[in-house]
């Protein structure tokens, strides 16, 4: 039986389709009403490999991420960089079907893949960066961990070896997967494990579930932009801003503010600005932050809760449309014009 959230994406696909079909989509998106709202666009990745094929959700194929630019471009939408879009939603001043368009992490796929691709159609940008993985330039372990287990998703695991416990998984299972992935992040927590130990587990892992781990490093599949691919960014119109030093967010304010603070100063050497803009560290808020990040310094916080920002959002509860290879053309299309966001949708925090 289909599940209630397959009916209703079908539902809304079929209402999108008639709201297109008789005028509703550029009626709306001409309206008054659209121009009072500002559309934040959240991005993970642009697939260097398969990682669309790991993790659709959070990865797109390039052509598709091209497609979405395309769109954008064709819908008439005006893409404002992040901080101009916010002072301007405040005031009252949008231009026409305003967008925003912010990116988590700056994995190393932005520079190669939506960099580029953003200066050929010439749209500013937001990279949130996670700094501790761009000084220790090597894969992000809790991602890297779920990615090689699924790349060998026909195979066993005993993780004897690994780290002594007798647990078989068999890994054409993705909730054998997950529990895997979960084992091996709660011993590296229990262990309290450097980034060089754990680094040490996910070679180790590649080689006993037999991924090519050398591949990986070659292509940079998820591993932080370097501090010089930073800097070339940074000095060619993306702004970078703030996402967490460890990608983490502390219930205990002394090291929530450590976590900013250490974010800060890394992106303040990377780039010469001081970041002011954050994004919460897997979509993760809970009110208790938001007078710790006022006592920071910081103006604005994106989630990834579904919706069009109006002008009587608060200001650190932003609302985002994370987009992903899940979301169809249309859908899409129903967002930019703003149609999507008069219809029910579910929060994701
Ligand atoms: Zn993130």
């Amino acid at each position: 039986m289909e599940s209630s959230a397959g009916v209703l994406k079908k539902i809304k696909k079929g209402v999108l389709g008639s709201a297109r079909g008789c005028g509703v989509f550029s009626l709306v998106q001409n309206s008054k009403w659209r121009r009072d709202r500002l559309l934040i666009l959240g991005y993970h990745g642009v697939a260097i490999d398969d990682e669309h094929c790991w993790k659709p959700t959070l990865f797109l194929h390039p052509e598709y991420f091209r497609d979405r630019l395309r769109r954008i471009g064709r819908c008439g939408c005006t893409v404002l960089p992040l901080g101009e879009a916010l002072e301007r939603l405040y005031a009252s001043d949008l231009p026409e079907r305003s967008v925003a368009l912010t990116f988590d992490d700056g994995t190393y796929d932005f520079y190669k893949h939506a960099y580029p691709m953003l200066k050929e159609f010439g749209f500013p940008a937001t990279v949130y960066l996670t700094t501790f993985y761009a000084d220790y330039n090597r894969p992000v372990f809790d991602v890297i961990v779920s990615y090689i287990l699924w790349k060998r998703r026909c195979a066993f695991l005993n993780l004897k070896e690994l780290i002594g416990e007798n647990l078989r998984f068999e890994l054409n299972s993705e909730a054998a997967r997950l529990r895997a992935t979960r084992t091996l992040l709660a011993f590296s927590s229990r262990r309290k494990l450097s980034a060089e130990d754990k680094d040490d587990l996910v070679v180790r892992l590649a080689d006993a579930v037999g991924v090519d781990h050398q591949e990986i490093l070659a292509k940079r599949i998820l591993h932080i932009m370097t501090p010089r691919e930073i800097g070339a960014v940074a000095s060619n119109g993306i702004n970078v801003q703030l996402h967490t030093h460890r990608h983490r967010t502390p219930s205990d304010r002394t090291l929530f503010l450590r976590e900013i603070q250490d974010n800060r100063t890394r992106i303040e050497a990377l780039t010469g600005s001081r970041p002011t803009h954050f994004c919460y560290p897997s979509g993760v808020y809970d009110d208790a932050f938001l007078p710790w990040l006022r006592d920071a310094g910081v103006e604005s916080a994106t989630t990834c809760d579904p919706a069009i920002a109006t002008r009587s959002c608060e200001p650190l509860l932003l609302p985002r449309l994370v987009d992903s290879s899940t979301l169809s053309a249309l859908e899409f299309e129903g967002w930019l014009t703003g149609v999507a966001d008069m219809l029910p949708h579910r929060a994701r925090a």
